[in-house]
């Protein structure tokens, strides 16, 4: 990013933290169709041209697949996060979403897709449906995603988001995700987007012979590790520990 582009951004920043202040909510009218479209443009090229972390994992999968690129081309995530969020919505990090939670990385929402390695014919299951923007993503590359939230509030929100933006292929649900979601199952891949200090059995169960779990392992203190299940056709299971990570801890109880 040059240095013009850093000014900007932090203008932007400092603007959307004064009208915050204010009361106000969001830019009225600030960004068009076209230039959000030039923002995500960006975004997807800082998430291809991205080697601090995970250059070697990339490389060993084979950078990212085309259809996961295209993906994060299209879906809007300035309409995945609260209005005084929505100037920084194409910034590559995680932002907050309310209840305490966060909307994912992009780069890591696209490492997660792609771990997946999602197919047109696919069931996927999310863990942590949060703003909905993990599971949009999924969306197109896809025949199904089930996605569950455990917040309630959270999940109502994200549902209604989901059903107006048209994506048709996803259905919600507000529960506690470790039990996965047998009627919606069994699943070719299993995204769980918050840290686990184990893999709950249910999800290993739901997941079909050939299929693809990512999940964050470790505790809500200790080091999480990005890891990659894999169950072969015959239901053996291989474990990847991929790279360190933060996400927001796997809970349990729905509230
Ligand atoms: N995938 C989300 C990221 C949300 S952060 C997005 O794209 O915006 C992780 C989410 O996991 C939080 O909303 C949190 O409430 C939820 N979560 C944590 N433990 C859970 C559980 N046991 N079952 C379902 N959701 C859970």
């Amino acid at each position: 990013m040059d240095h013009l582009a850093i000014v900007v951004r932090i203008t932007r920043i400092l603007l959307c933290t004064l009208l915050a202040c204010l009361g106000a909510s969001a830019l009225p009218g600030a960004a068009s169709a076209a230039d959000w479209e030039a923002e995500r443009l960006e975004m997807v090229e800082t998430i291809e041209n991205y080697r601090a972390h995970a250059g070697n994992i990339l490389a060993a999968y084979g950078g990212f697949s085309p259809r996961v690129l295209e993906a994060m081309r299209i879906v809007e995530r300035h309409k995945f996060v609260p209005d005084r969020m929505v100037p920084m919505a194409y910034d590559d990090m995680p932002l907050p979403i309310g209840f305490g939670q966060t909307i994912s990385q992009p780069f890591i929402v696209a490492l997660m897709t792609h771990l997946l390695e999602p197919e047109p014919d696919h069931t996927v299951l999310e863990i942590g449906t949060g703003s909905g923007y993990q599971a949009a993503v999924l969306s197109p590359l896809v025949k199904t995603v089930c996605t569950i939230e455990i917040i309630t509030g959270l999940g109502e929100i994200a549902a209604k988001r989901l059903s107006q933006l048209g994506y048709d292929n996803v259905q919600t649900k507000i529960a506690d995700g470790y039990f996965g979601w047998p009627e919606c199952g069994p699943f070719d891949g299993i995204v769980v987007t918050a840290a686990s200090d184990h893999v709950p059995p249910p999800l290993l169960e739901q997941l079909n012979p050939g299929g693809r779990m990512v999940i964050p392992v470790g505790g809500r203190f200790s080091i999480q590790h990005l890891t990659l299940i894999e169950k072969d056709k015959a239901g053996a299971v291989t474990t990847y520990q991929l790279l360190p990570v933060r996400f927001v801890p796997f809970t349990r109880g729905v509230r």
